[in-house]
């Protein structure tokens, strides 16, 4: 079996231009350590207070709508002192995300939120966020979004720096918890869109599966905009229409999916499916039908991301899925792991093999629980994930997030040195339902839902 190290040093080659070409002290955290989730707790704290203090500083400076909610709350860089004091740096509810204008104002909406000068770009009167967002990305930012039931996205702006640590983080998470499971040359299948025509952050970011395996499928290759999304939901003509065009693409999907799975059962090759869990589902669904049984065993790979929600009112529980995974994939539930993350952190928490509890990273990010008044909630407790994120530097990246989560400072199944979420998360009671995957499987899976 290869050693980690090597394991890590191979990746790191593989992804060579995902590195800055000086590591700065907000991003030590991410590049430095081979182990990240076995870095001694002292370093760790070293790397994070860091890394954290280094992006807090940055904000402050150069974000006058973040310097002025600190002046509000009271707080300077000089009274972050140690870990202890990252209770003061004042945190954004995600919901602030949501609350851009149309037009020339989204530009200059985002310009608040952006930390440091936007490029500049010409917006005409008529542009939809879309447009504009493609105007900024075309002048080298990564704007992207997810979005949510009530309609209204999240837009977070990255600079590239910034996208691609988060790129670099979310492979190098998964991949050291796969370990030894990752080599370059397997099969992969992207259960997203195509990360270059889409601006949905769930997809964008699965383009550093391209350079991490060397040959990638892609399951939705259409482009997928704010407006298909939005208009596919519409009870209108033109939403049926869309809808039955998009059904008939997904059973094309179902089908080519299906198709390769057979051609890489037959042939023994290694194989990973990253993306949405509920394609796979589907996919799943059609084999059971037909009584068809595959047996990948070790040489398969299931990394799931974006949320269970299966159909309109069902959730998908982790576990059966692993178990359908297992029985109709011959996939063992070690090789299926899920991740948490969204579009407006760089942290990445991913499952482990032995208990499957979501491992924080501890390096350059640091999670919070609280309680409704904002006070952290001991290990064990439910309350509202929030998080520090060092890497995010072209946003504040200091966030209320609106899931419930349970934290626990060592995890009860395996000996990695980081604290972990329970094994599911859930959005908080009237928080609106949301997902990475939600919007493509609200689309994807009217047709199959019955
Ligand atoms: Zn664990």
């Amino acid at each position: 079996m290869i050693k980690f190290d090597e394991y890590i040093k191979n990746l790191n080659k593989r992804l060579e231009s995902y590195f800055p070409e000086s590591i700065a002290p907000n991003e030590e955290g991410i590049f430095k350590p081979l182990d990240i989730y076995n870095v001694p707790e002292r370093e760790a704290n070293e790397y994070k207070f860091k890394s954290i203090k280094y992006a807090f500083k940055h904000h402050y400076e150069n974000n006058s709508f973040y310097k002025k909610f600190c002046k509000d709350s009271n707080v300077t860089p000089n009274d972050i002192k140690s870990i202890e004091d990252f209770k003061k740096i004042p945190l954004i509810p995600d919901k602030f995300f949501k609350t851009y204008p149309s037009g020339n104002e989204f530009a200059m909406w985002l310009a608040t939120v952006y930390t440091g000068d936007l490029p500049d770009i010409v917006i005409n009167k008529n542009d939809s966020h879309e447009k504009i967002i493609n105007k900024f990305n075309k002048a080298g930012l990564v704007i992207s979004y997810s979005s949510g039931t009530s309609g209204r996205h999240t837009f977070i702006p990255r600079d590239k720096r910034t996208f691609h640590d988060s790129e670099y983080a979310i492979a190098k998470s998964v991949i050291t918890m796969v370990y030894p499971f990752w080599e370059y040359d397997m099969y992969g299948y992207v259960l997203m869109p195509n990360p270059l025509k889409t601006n949905v952050f769930a997809g964008k970011v699965c383009s550093v599966y391209f350079d991490a395996i060397k040959d990638i499928e892609v399951a939705l290759d259409r482009e997928i905009t704010a407006d298909l999304i939005q208009a596919a939901m519409q009870n209108n003509l033109k939403g049926r229409i869309i809808r039955y065009a998009m059904q008939r693409e997904n059973k094309k999907m179902i089908e080519r999916i299906i198709k390769w799975l057979r051609e890489k059962n037959k042939n023994k090759d290694k194989i990973s499916f990253v993306g949405a869990p509920f394609i796979l589902y589907f996919v799943m669904e059609e084999l059971a039908k037909n009584g068809e049984i595959m047996d990948f065993g070790e040489n398969g790979a299931v990394v799931t991301g974006g949320g269970w929600k299966i159909y309109e009112d069902k959730r998908l529980p982790v576990e059966k899925f692993r178990k359908m995974v297992e029985e109709i994939l011959g996939i063992p539930p070690e090789n299926c792991l899920d991740l948490y993350g969204m579009v407006e952190g760089n942290g990445w928490m991913v499952h482990c093999p032995e208990g499957h509890y979501l491992h924080l990273p501890t390096t350059y990010y640091h999670a919070r629980v609280l309680d409704e008044n904002g006070e952290d909630v001991d290990y064990g407790e439910k309350g509202r994930f929030a998080f520090l994120d060092g890497l995010a530097m072209s946003y504040p990246g200091f966030i209320i997030s609106g899931d419930e989560v349970r934290m626990y400072e060592k995890c009860p199944a395996c000996e990695r040195q980081t604290p972990v979420l329970e094994p599911e998360v859930k959005r908080a009671a009237g928080a609106e339902m949301r997902g990475c995957a939600e919007e493509m499987r609200r689309i994807l899976s009217m047709d199959m839902s019955g």
